[in-house]
This record gives C-alpha cells, structure tokens and sequence, in this order.
C-alpha cells in the first residue's frame, strides 16, 4: 500500500479520486498532517495552482502529494471566468450566483463555445507531473438538470450535440467524459506504471 496525500479538502472529490486510483494507493488528506490552513493559490495558470498547492504540501509532509485545479473558459468572453470559475460572482457568493452573472456576460453572443480544463500536478521527492483533461461544448441560456455542481446546468457536452447538460448526466457517465475524469484517469495510469 502507498500512501499520497491529495490536497484537497473536499470528501466527494477524495471518493472519487479513490475509486479510479484504486485499492493499491491510499488517499490521505492535509488535515491528517495538521495542515488545517488554506492551502495559498495564487497563480495565473491552472499548471501554476495546482503546482504550488501540491509543493506546499509535499514540503510540509513529506510525502508523494498531489493537486487539481479546473476552470471554465468560454471563447466569446476571452477565457472568463478560467481560473476565477469558482469566485467568479465575488466572495461568499454561490454557484447560482456565479451562473447569472455568466450568462449576463454571454447575453447576445453569438459563439457560446467553452470547455472545462483540470490539471493535477504531482510532485514527491524526485519529480513534478502534470496531467490534463479537457471537455468541449457550449453554454446555452436554459438551466437543466438537478445533479452535479457548480457551472453543470448551463454546460452542454458536445457529445450530445446540446441535447444534454453536464447536471442531467448520471455521475458516472459524467465522469466518463469529463475534464477531470480524464486527468485522474492519466494521473491514475501513471501512478500504476510508477509502482
Ligand atoms: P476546482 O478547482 O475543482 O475547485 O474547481 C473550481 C471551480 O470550477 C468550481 O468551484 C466550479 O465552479 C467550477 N467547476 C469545476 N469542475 C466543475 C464541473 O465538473 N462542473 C461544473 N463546474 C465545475
């Protein structure tokens, strides 16, 4: 069994995380450590957050770390809300928030192009790896669906021609095609070829 911290604070990722990695790596998190404060994130890239959270924590710990960091860009508006995506409406404000002042911006637009984006960053004693994943689609004006999180109801894979938003898939089939399914499908790839 090997042991890797996961810098998150976040059970449902760390779930997740562990079902694709598999039963020969166990997740720990930062609290374990008595790492309690906010992990500092203050790049401009997604590779440079989730670089510097994963280096925070390995210094810290000591052990083999990791860290993801994902964003929605959207073509018409240059990128926006990118790495912003989650504080996008401002501080204390929610995802609902976040998806009203999106669509206010994209009002009028003719190119609703966008696509999520997760890199994880791994670092231990000896190296630094990035994996990505990406998924393409568009931001339409109609809220669907109940599940998922944060931008889902307003983003529609294009594997479905924009039949579907992210929020009516089930979450495994979410997963199957989502950025960060494909990053911690990579990153789950190489753990095992590193064994
Ligand atoms: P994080 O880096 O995974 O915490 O993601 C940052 C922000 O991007 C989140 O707070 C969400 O607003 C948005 N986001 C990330 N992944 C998804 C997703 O799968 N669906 C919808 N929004 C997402």
């Amino acid at each position: 069994m090997i042991d890797i911290v996961f810098a998150t604070g976040n059970r449902h990722k760390l779930r997740e995380v562990q079902e694709i990695i598999g039963p020969d790596f166990r997740l720990r998190t930062p609290d374990e450590f008595g790492i309690t404060e906010e992990i500092p994130e203050t790049q401009d890239t997604l590779e440079g957050n989730a670089l510097q959270k994963a280096e925070y924590i390995n210094k810290k710990c000591g052990l083999p770390c990791f860290a993801d960091d994902t964003g929605l860009f959207t073509d018409a508006l240059g990128g926006e809300p990118g790495i912003y995506s989650a504080r996008y409406a401002g501080e204390g404000k929610n995802a609902s928030d976040n998806i009203k002042k999106l669509l206010a911006n994209l009002k009028g637009k003719t190119n609703r192009k966008a696509h999520f984006r997760t890199v994880i960053a791994y670092v231990d004693a000896d190296r630094k790896e990035l994996f990505e994943g990406r998924v393409d689609g568009v931001i339409l004006d109609t809220l669907s669906g109940e599940g998922g999180f944060g931008y889902d109801p307003v983003f529609y894979p294009d594997r479905y021609d924009g039949k579907y938003s992210f929020a009516e898939l089930s979450p495994a089939h979410k997963n199957e095609i989502s950025h960060r399914g494909e990053a911690v499908r990579k990153f789950a790839a190489f753990l095992r070829s590193n064994r």
